[in-house]
């Protein structure tokens, strides 16, 4: 393209909130057949509340598991700590600084509070850990076919509470969804929660093609797997476990509301929350390309 009609479309792409920080993913946006949105913040609103709570086990009241949960949360970035943090400052007011600090990427954090050791994260990362969760809780799928995500705690090797958080789809995603379709644009799911809630949200949303319960790197490794197939890739992301999948695709679009690393890792960034944005670029890609040929 010249540089004229993509100087054009990146102006009007501006006006529409849509910034185009790469001219180059202007031209191939035409070509995207496959668009990969991750889950939490992207096509949820990542503003997610916890909805169900309890303890397990007797070594431990509410008070104390809200206590060194808020107090490890406090720490990390992701939308799900927030909502943790929120619930934790409602039952237990007081939080201590916690040491050791890890998050375990995409799928919990660790860290030291007074002297324990917490854990907090999908079942997964627990018995990665060696900390058993209960038969009973771990296979009761209710929680996960509602679409809410489950997390476990663990403290000082032992599974002592369970809490579920519910993040709802934004409002324009099925709409958004239907008029990629209508483009013949192949439509995928890419997240870190389990596979039963990413079904129940991706059914909301009209989503048929889901990939749940990857990790960060392995975002990456299934956008190069897509771009096997032989077609320009899209993938929509906000979060630091993105960045790897957001630098792959031929087309890396970012929400506004994302980590900076995020930001720094896109082709084009979305200034409102809205997906109406993802539309906007494919078509101001569609405009400059036609505009020269
Ligand atoms: P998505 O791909 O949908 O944006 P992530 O990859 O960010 O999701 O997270 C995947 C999973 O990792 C979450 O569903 C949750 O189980 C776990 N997880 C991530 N961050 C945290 C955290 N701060 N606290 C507890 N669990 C977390
Ligand atoms: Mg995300």
């Amino acid at each position: 393209a010249t540089p004229t009609s993509i100087m054009v479309g990146t102006g009007r792409g501006a006006q529409l909130g849509v910034l185009i920080k790469n001219g180059e993913a202007l031209q191939t946006a035409e070509q995207v057949k496959t668009i990969v949105f991750d889950k939490t913040g992207t096509l949820t609103h990542g503003r997610p509340e916890v909805s169900d709570f309890s303890v397990i086990g007797d070594g431990f009241n509410d008070e104390q598991v809200l206590y060194l949960v808020g107090s490890l949360e406090q720490e990390s970035e992701h939308p799900l700590a927030e909502a943790l943090v929120r619930y934790a400052r409602e039952h237990q007011s007081r939080f201590e600084q916690a040491e050791a600090f890890r998050p375990l990427a995409g799928s919990g954090v660790s860290g030291t509070v007074a002297g324990r050791r917490v854990l907090v994260g999908n079942s997964r990362i627990l018995e990665q850990h060696g900390i058993t969760v209960p038969e009973e809780v771990r296979d009761d799928d209710s929680l996960s076919a509602a679409g809410k995500t489950v997390l476990f705690i663990g403290v000082d090797g032992g599974c002592v509470g369970m809490v579920a958080i519910a993040d709802k789809l934004k409002e324009d995603v099925p709409a958004a969804v239907a008029t990629l379709r209508r483009l013949g644009i192949l439509v995928v799911m890419l997240t870190g929660d389990h596979p039963l809630t990413a079904r129940a949200i991706a059914a909301q949303a009209g989503i048929d093609e889901v990939i749940a319960g990857v990790l960060p790197d392995e975002k990456q490794q299934k956008i190069e797997e897509l771009q096997r197939a032989g077609t320009a890739v899209a993938m929509v992301g906000d979060g630091i476990n993105d960045a790897p999948a957001l630098a792959q695709a031929d087309v890396g679009i970012v929400m506004g509301s994302g980590t900076d690393i995020a930001i720094e890792s896109g082709d084009i960034v979305l200034m409102k929350s809205s997906l109406g944005g993802v539309i906007t670029a494919l078509s101001l890609s569609r405009a400059v390309m036609k505009n020269i040929r």
